[in-house]
């Protein structure tokens, strides 16, 4: 991947100059790549294509919540991805950008029934169910609106995804999905109920996973679960395998799409008519920046801090997550010793930290950087803590860029509060 890249000292996104945006744009602005993000589906796709011949080629739904960007919608789009949406306002954005409704899957614990009865009205592909409550909530909607609602059971396999615990979904104490004696049962009445269309099983054991052993794991438990229901007479024409594949943000190593495609053709591609892989780290992740601006260098006696205009609110990760995203300058100065950094945002938290203790040239306020790596889970989770306006988001399209989301004012945070009187 060499999109944002340096060329003469000067860090690009593909033919442009981050100084150039920053200075038309403002910061802290998120940057994405459309190039990049066409390249990671052509990847995945190729990876794909080497295991699966193009009539049985799984479908892929792009995970929305990662960047949901009517504009990085509309890409996957374009490109024949459907969507996993996880709400109705999810549900509005993929079918504003152009998903084709009969691509997409409804993913979640808590779906509400406005969300469900709009997810069936829209005919989407399937609502994958994760309770034995929101199955009957599905079915009584369907019932009502007469019509036999497509279901998919998500399945708890108990396997650990060797990631961060909070990034972790497939271990019995997660809230998420059906343990395997669950699943039989319900699948069993499902089939019986003549409003639900029972599709298959699904599963999602967890986020940045390096490592294929997990997903092996897990993709051999989903096989054996859904042999027994076979064997007990049900049909299992799909098994959608979720997302959850890693990317580099340090040194980790990437897992292999293509061991990942033989995976899936050798463990699940016997036993369905269908499989939904549901990526969205994988495709967004590397394919945009974070611009920010540096307010000041205060020293104390044993730390260095650049506070930056950007924190926790526009880039949740690294408090949530103790993620680490590498952090450059934009400019790269010449001939400057290296110093010891902590980079950290404005916000009134400790946890507003986008790295500790970074080697870096030395620095000056005014100064941009780019936290890397910030395409997924980036915007999505910006919040408006501390009276802080989501920052925009800024989509180049190889010598051009195009503001996909204006930066929001504190007019349209305040606007919706009313001042009671006394
Ligand atoms: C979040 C999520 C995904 C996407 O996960 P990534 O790690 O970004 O690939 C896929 N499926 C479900 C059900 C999810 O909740």
């Amino acid at each position: 991947m060499t999109v944002f890249a340096y060329k003469d000292g000067i860090l690009h996104a593909d033919q442009l100059r981050l100084d150039d945006i920053a200075e038309k744009t403002g910061t802290p602005a998120y940057v994405y790549s459309e190039s990049a993000i066409g390249q990671n589906i052509d990847s995945l796709k190729q990876a794909l294509a080497g295991s699966f011949p193009s009539e049985d080629m799984p479908l892929i739904a792009y995970a929305c919540k990662a960047c949901g960007n009517l504009s990085v919608l509309a890409l996957m789009a374009r490109n024949d991805l459907g969507a996993d949406i996880v709400s109705g306002g999810e549900l509005t954005r993929a079918l504003r950008a152009g998903i084709r409704p009969e691509k997409i899957i409804f993913s979640g614990v808590g779906k509400c029934a406005g969300e469900i009865r709009m997810a069936l009205e829209r005919g989407i592909l399937q609502i994958n169910v994760e309770s034995k409550p929101e199955l009957e909530k599905i079915a009584a909607i369907a019932g009502e609106m007469n019509i036999k609602a497509p279901v998919v059971l998500r399945y708890n396999p108990d396997v650990d995804a060797e990631t961060h615990a909070k990034i972790t979904t497939g271990r019995e104490e997660n809230k998420f999905g059906l343990l395997a004696a669950d699943v039989t049962a319900l699948y069993e009445w499902a089939c019986a109920h003549p409003n639900l269309q029972v599709r298959g099983l699904s599963l999602h054991i967890g986020s940045q996973l390096t490592s294929l052993a997990p997903f092996r794991a897990a993709f051999e438990k989903l096989a054996e679960l859904a042999k027994s229901l076979m064997a007990q007479g049900m049909s299992v024409e799909c098994l959608d395998l979720g997302g959850g594949l890693g990317i580099v943000y340090e040194n980790e190593s990437a897992p292999s799409l293509e061991e990942y495609a033989r995976l899936i053709k050798t463990i699940i591609s016997p036993l369905c008519k269908q499989i939904i892989l549901e990526p969205g780290r994988l495709l967004t992740g590397n394919a945009g920046i974070l611009l920010a601006s540096i307010l000041y260098i205060k020293e104390t006696p044993n730390r260095r801090y650049m506070i930056l205009d950007a924190g926790m609110n526009d880039m949740m990760r690294p408090a949530l997550y103790d993620a680490y995203h590498e952090i450059r300058p934009v400019i790269h100065p010449e001939n400057r010793r290296s110093l010891k950094y902590d980079v950290v945002g404005p916000v009134c938290e400790t946890g507003d930290t986008l790295g500790v203790g970074r080697n870096l040239p030395e620095m000056d306020e005014g100064d941009l950087v780019a936290v890397m790596n910030c395409g997924a889970y980036g915007a999505s989770m910006a919040s408006n803590y501390n009276t802080r306006p989501l920052p925009p988001e800024i989509m180049v399209r190889d010598t051009t860029f195009i503001t996909v989301r204006q930066r929001q004012t504190v007019e349209d945070i305040i606007n919706l509060e009313t001042k009671m009187d006394e």
